[in-house]
Formats: structure tokens, sequence, C-alpha cells
């Protein structure tokens, strides 16, 4: 690709081509860039950053609840592929191989992983013996590999950033409390730190993870309508227990298989959160996990651009101390409307601006990103009122795109209705289902809606399967999916 065709001058309008608004925001705001190697990207500092909050904040809530950190190997026998037989089918057209190694071929290919169920279950399966060495709860920050024929930056990239938890109790009834806690706290997460309402639910038999008994997930809702699975947390009963001998003496002294889940985020979430809230004038970040939370802005002619600046810095020094992220841009070389246009393209929650009338008032201007509001701010309460309008930011971000959301959200009773719904709206969309994977894949080719989940708290109970016309045995979210 040439230099010239990677530069973005102007961002497509959303309205317009939302794929292309997209990758000209990504770009224009240096998230990222594309590598060499198909399917993969470059995290730049700022794109990196967000994850870096990301998992900062992630980290700390497992802990709380009780997990460790550990590391497992990035390459994967061939074998343990073949022990579970719905994981190998589900991975195996994904997987890279490594053949050969120090100028020799290797006597078992090694797979790069592209989840470590089958890693952690073999070693697992030496750990654990008797019901004294459980419950096991460990997580993992890692890259991942899946060789995807369709890619696009953040959201479906052939190598990826995430956590994987995998955890190991002696009941079915612990491993279940664990695989709800973990989508809890995600949709927490999600929502409290992200500023992105989510649907929880579990997903349909087709749909859930390979090798899982149960799977559940959280939904979002992106700008164009269309849904992104921001998180899952797995139930795997004895599945994997069996396949790879993790095995424990109980209290009784009878061997018994352990009950296992795993859960999962990745950095999907940081392409989540783009297309959640970004606007035609670039990227919208939400405050928890902008790299710039503040960007200061100092004004005015050359006689007292001294001072002002030194004012700027003294303040900038107030809001660090106090853990706000903020930066300064003082340079000359360009105007402040231009900084203006600049920071609101990178999606920084919050301006300050502050010019010599300003400071003789012992005041400052501070400008909400989202809803453009301007507050003029004594700046004796910097800090306070700083903090409160990054809270307003949030609040605001999280409340338009609920409102997004509620718009956007439908209920039909039949597969034409489905279709209509689908080709004429954006959105997601309700209807009742059998169970049949029949019935579920009509609409899947029909419409071009997948299955999402079936919520915990659907809007509304459907009666009869919009496929078949039979009773409904679930309420169902359909939505065309990233
Ligand atoms: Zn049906």
């Amino acid at each position: 690709m040439s230099k010239d065709k990677q530069f973005v001058t102007e961002i497509t309008p959303q309205g317009e081509d939302f794929s292309r608004w997209y990758i000209d925001v990504i770009k224009k705001a240096d998230l990222m860039d594309y590598s060499p190697v198909r399917g993969c990207i470059v995290f730049k500092p700022d794109g990196y950053e967000i994850w870096e909050h990301i998992k900062d904040e992630l980290d700390r809530r497992f802990k709380e609840t009780g997990h460790r950190n550990a590391y497992f190997p990035l390459f994967i026998p061939e074998s343990f592929f073949q022990k579970e037989k719905e994981h190998v089918e589900g991975f195996n057209p994904e997987l890279p191989w490594v053949t050969e190694a120090g100028g020799e071929k290797l006597e078992e290919r090694l797979a790069i992983r592209p989840t470590s169920e089958t890693m952690i279950g073999h070693m697992y399966s030496k750990w654990i013996q008797s019901y004294r060495d459980l419950p096991v709860m460990i997580n993992q920050w890692a890259n991942v590999v899946r060789w995807e024929k369709r890619t696009l930056p953040f959201l479906r990239t052939s190598e990826f950033l995430w956590q994987e938890g995998h955890t190991a109790h002696e009941t079915e009834e612990e491993a279940r409390h664990e695989t709800m806690q973990m989508l809890d706290i995600y949709c927490d997460f999600v929502e409290n730190y992200l500023a992105i309402p989510v649907i929880k639910g579990q997903k349909t038999p087709s749909e859930k993870f390979a090798g899982a008994v149960d799977t559940y997930s959280i939904e979002a809702m992106m700008k164009d309508g269309r849904a992104v699975q921001a998180g899952t947390s797995h139930y795997m009963g004895t599945n994997f227990s069996k396949a790879f001998e993790i095995e424990y003496l109980n209290r009784d002294n009878t061997l018994e298989f352990a009950h296992t889940t795993s859960w999962g985020v990745s950095t999907r979430l940081i392409g989540s959160l783009i297309m959640v809230h970004g606007d035609d004038r670039g990227l919208v970040l939400p405050p928890k996990v902008a790299p710039t939370q503040v960007i200061m802005v100092p004004i005015g002619p050359p006689k007292t651009w001294e001072s002002v600046v030194a004012r700027t810095d003294e303040l900038y020094r107030e809001l660090k101390s106090a853990g706000v992220r903020v930066r300064v841009d003082d340079n000359t070389d360009v105007r402040p409307g231009w900084k203006f246009n600049e920071y609101e393209m990178r999606g920084v929650p919050v301006r300050l601006e502050i010019g010599p009338r300003d400071m003789e008032n012992g005041v400052c201007v501070l400008v909400s990103r989202i809803t453009g509001e301007k507050k003029v701010i004594e700046q004796a309460n910097l800090v306070e009122e700083v903090k409160a309008m990054l809270d307003q930011v949030h609040q605001e971000m999280y409340d338009r795109a609920k409102e997004f959301r509620q718009e956007h959200f439908y209920s039909v009773d039949t597969l034409d209705e489905m279709k209509e719904s689908m080709e004429e709206k954006r959105g997601f969309t309700l209807a009742g289902w059998c169970g049949s994977e029949a019935c579920e894949d009509t609409v899947k080719q029909e419409t071009g809606a997948t299955s999402r989940n079936i919520p915990f708290e659907p809007a509304e109970h459907k009666k009869t399967c919009l496929v078949c016309g039979e009773e409904a045995n679930h309420t169902v979210l359909f939505a065309r999916a990233y």
C-alpha cells in the first residue's frame, strides 16, 4: 500500500459508509497500523494504552475474586487437540502449525495456541490429585492466533491479545457459580468502565464454545446495528477433565472428575468501544480507559503567552498529582482551532482551555467531547470539577448508547418479518425459537442474522418459533454480528 493511501485526510461520515468510517478513524487517531503479515495489526501506543487500562482494571477484579495469574506455553502438541473431539473440530480450520524448528522437521507438529484449554487441562491433571488441591483458579494474559479469512482491525485479527481464565472445582454447583460470577464481572466492567450497555444471556448449542456444556455471553450493539460478543464465560462440565484426566480423590476417597470453567475477553473490546461511541468527528473514548483524559490548550497573544503557559503548567501538575491522565499542547505552530479538532478526533473526553482573561479571573473552561458543553470553572476547584466532568462524560456516553440500542431494538413473530427487519432496519431483533438447529440455520441462511444469545431478561416472552410456528422454548436475540 502506498503512503498516500494510508494517510487519511477526511473521516468518511458514519451514515455514508460505516466500515470506512471505522478504518478512517482508527488510522487517523493513530491507534494501529497494518502489519506486513496479513490479518495482523500493530497496536500503536494510544491503541495499546486503552488495552492496558482495560487489563489493569480487569486484573484487579480477577484477583479480588481469588484468581491468580500464570503463563502457559504458546505451542501446543498436535495430539492434545485430538483428545476433545468437539474442540478439535471447532478450532482445526484456524490453527497455524509449526512443523520445522532448528533446521529439523519436528516429530510432532505444534499448534500455535488458539486458546489454552488443552495445555491447561494437561497441566491441571498433574497438579490436581485430591479435593484439597481444589479449586484451582488461574488466569492468563496472552496472545492467541486464529487464522481468520476475513479480518477487521481490533475486531477480528489473526493474532489478538486476551485473557483466558481457567478454573477447576469439586462440584458442578461451584463451577457454575464461577461461570456466572465471571460473566457478571464482565458485564459490570463493560457497562461501568467502557460505558457500553450489554445484554447477558446463554448461547444456543450451535453457537456455544467448542467443547463446553454451556456458554454465556454479553452482547453489545454497534452504531451500525450489528452485534459484538464482548465477553464469554463457559461451564465445561467434566468434558475437558475426562479428555485430560483431571481426576481427584473426593472427600469420600473416591476418584472423581473435576468440573472446569473458562472465560475470556479480548482486544475486540477496543473495536467495540470505538464502534459504540464514535461519531462523525472521530473517536469518543470512555474516560476510564482514555490514554489522555484531559487535554489542556493554553490560548493567548504573544505578550501574555509565557504567563499563560506557566499557569497551565501549574494546573497540569495539580491534575497529574490527583491521578488524572492529562497532557498539555502548547505547540505554537498550529492554531487553537486546529488543536480542538485534533483532540476531538482523537476522542479525548475533556478539553481544558485557559487564556489571559481566564487567568485574571481565576477561572478556566472545560469542554465535554460528547456534548460539546462548555463550563467555566474556578481554578480553585480544578480537580473536583475535572473529575465531575469525566464522570458526567461517562454517564452521557452510557445513556446515549443505551438510547441508541432501545431505538434499534425490534421484535418479530415470523421469518418474513425477520427478513424485513434485517434488510430495512438495523439492530437487534427478538424472536421465539423452538430449539431446533434447523430453524436456527434457516434464520441464518435467509436473513444473515445469527442467534446472539438467549437473554436472561428478555423484553418479552415469545410463544411461537419464528420459522416453524411450533411452540417456542426460548426467546432469542438475533442480529448480524462482527
Ligand atoms: Zn422451529
